[in-house]
Parts: C-alpha cells; structure tokens; sequence
C-alpha cells in the first residue's frame, strides 16, 4: 500500500503563515483570521461571518479564542459587511472554536447555538443534526460530522460550501481525538461531506478548499486507511505500544505532532480492537488478535 497522495500538492494555496487576516470568501462569507497559530491550530483559528449581503445581518461561525485583538478584528469586518451579529455557531466544543462564544453572544446579544449544550449555555440553542437554520437572510444546513469529536457539526451554506470546522484542515490532515473521537464515526462523516457535493470546503484552520473538495476528502479517507494499513503492517512485526506504534508509523512527521498522532494511533487501535483485529498484550502493549 503506496501512501495516497495530496491533491492539494498540486494547487495553489498560501504558503503556511501569509494568510490575508480578513478576507471575502463569496458574498455570503468573510474569514478573519484568529492570532492563535500553532503546529496544531495552523495559521490560527478562522473565524466566519456568514450572511445574505444586505441583510444587515450576520451569523459568527466559531468565534475562536477570547482575545481583544480578535474581537476587533472581526467588528472591523462585521462594519464592512454592514452587518449586526444574530447568532454565534459552533463546530464543537474545542476551546480553539469555543472559548469565545459565550463572551461574544453576551457581547453581541445574540444566541450561542452548538451540539454541545455546554458550548451553547443557558440561554443558547442546542443544535439538532439536518435541521436548517433561517439566519441572516439565508439558510444554513447543520450537517453532523463527528469523529474529531462527538459533537463535531458542519454548516451547510446556501451557495454549496460548507463550514467544516476540524472535521478537514486546509493543510494536512485533522486528528481523530481519543477517547472523545471514533474513526468509524470520523470516516461516515468524510462520506456524509462528500456526498453533499460542496463547492467549497471553508476550514477551521488553514486555506479555504476550493480547486476540487472532493478530491480532498477522498484524499482524507484515503490517509486514515492508509495509517491503519501501516499500524496492522507494523503490528505483523509483533506487539508494540502506541509510543513504538507512532514513531515507527509517523517518523516523517515532526515530533511536536506526535502527541495528536498519538490519539489518532489509540483511536484506530480502539477501531481495529471493536472488529476483532487487535488484542491487548503484554506491558501494555497491543498485537494482532
Ligand atoms: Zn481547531
């Protein structure tokens, strides 16, 4: 098994670090750029505004983290837009997307709606998978993608791109958490966004997915089938701890990334062990069953 290959190799996107902090996707949706970049956040968390032009209206899609600056910033944009906020949605629970939304939605006095009634709070809306949202002059599909978490959604908009969230990145690959995430859940969800045919994949972190997003989540399913391949391929060697498994597995991949590659490692191992594939063994060790 050759490991697939990227067809966002081949495109033209921005070099990691010279995304523009504002920018018009489409005339529905805005990004401004959150100033929280890491080796796991990419270039920052992308924070969207989503709206009918002139509906004087605007919906945030993942406020992100709780700073000034950002705030600001997308006010700033908000201005531009002419548009007041009336609601705040989010992807899922993770503090990246979420840490925001109550403050904002106090801010703003607007609702805070998530699948995670936590991340909505008292006031909020608890967001159920398949229904539409009628917001800002437009409609808005809640689409479930769990996987990278539980609660993980996507938002469908009108024109057909769809708000992502963690579920895809615009570079690299996402991270199926443990024990919070499931590959299966992960790899039904890559299917539920495909099927949907979307015209553009807008990211939780990194680029916006235009050229071919199909492409990219087949590219997704892809590489999770491909690292199971190489952990079952490593494992027929003998048994091996999740450590072993991931510097064996991910030795291309830079160090500082081998703690989420680790997750995933222990969520595809929790997959392989649900159909029989993989046992315990030894000093903590797992084996082929
Ligand atoms: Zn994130």
């Amino acid at each position: 098994m050759t490991a697939p290959v990227d067809p966002r190799a081949g495109w033209d996107v921005p070099a990691p670090g010279t995304m523009p902090h504002t920018a018009d996707l489409e005339p529905l949706v805005s990004r401004v750029l959150a100033p929280n970049p890491s080796g796991m956040t990419l270039d920052g968390t992308n924070t969207y505004l989503v709206g009918a032009p002139g509906s004087g209206q605007a919906v945030v899609v993942d406020p992100g983290p709780a700073a000034g600056t950002h705030l600001a910033a997308v006010e700033e944009a908000l201005a531009a837009r002419g548009a007041r906020v009336v609601a705040v949605l989010v992807t899922h629970h993770h503090a990246d997307h979420a840490e925001a939304a109550l403050p904002w939605g106090a801010h703003f006095g607007a609702p805070v709606a998530a699948a995670d009634p936590a991340v909505a709070g008292p006031r909020g809306r608890v967001l159920t998978p398949g229904e539409r949202l009628v917001l800002a002059g437009t409609t808005i599909g809640v689409v479930p993608t769990p996987g990278h978490t539980a609660d993980h959604l996507a938002f469908r908009l009108e024109s057909g791109a769809v708000l992502v969230g963690d579920h895809v990145l615009g570079r690299g690959t996402s991270v199926v958490t443990h024990p919070e995430g499931d590959v299966l859940a992960y790899l039904e969800s890559l299917r539920r966004v495909h099927d949907l045919g979307p015209s553009a994949l807008y990211c939780g972190h990194g680029p916006e997915l235009t050229v071919d997003p199909g492409a990219v989540l087949e590219f997704y399913t892809a590489h999770r089938r491909y690292r199971e391949q190489q952990l079952l391929d490593a494992l027929a060697g003998g048994p091996r701890t999740v450590d072993q498994l991931v510097a064996e597995v991910y030795a291309a991949v830079p160090r500082a990334l081998w703690p989420a590659a680790a997750q995933s490692t222990r969520a595809t191992l929790a997959k392989l062990a649900a159909e029989g594939r993989v046992r315990p063994a030894a000093g903590g060790a797992v084996a082929l069953a």
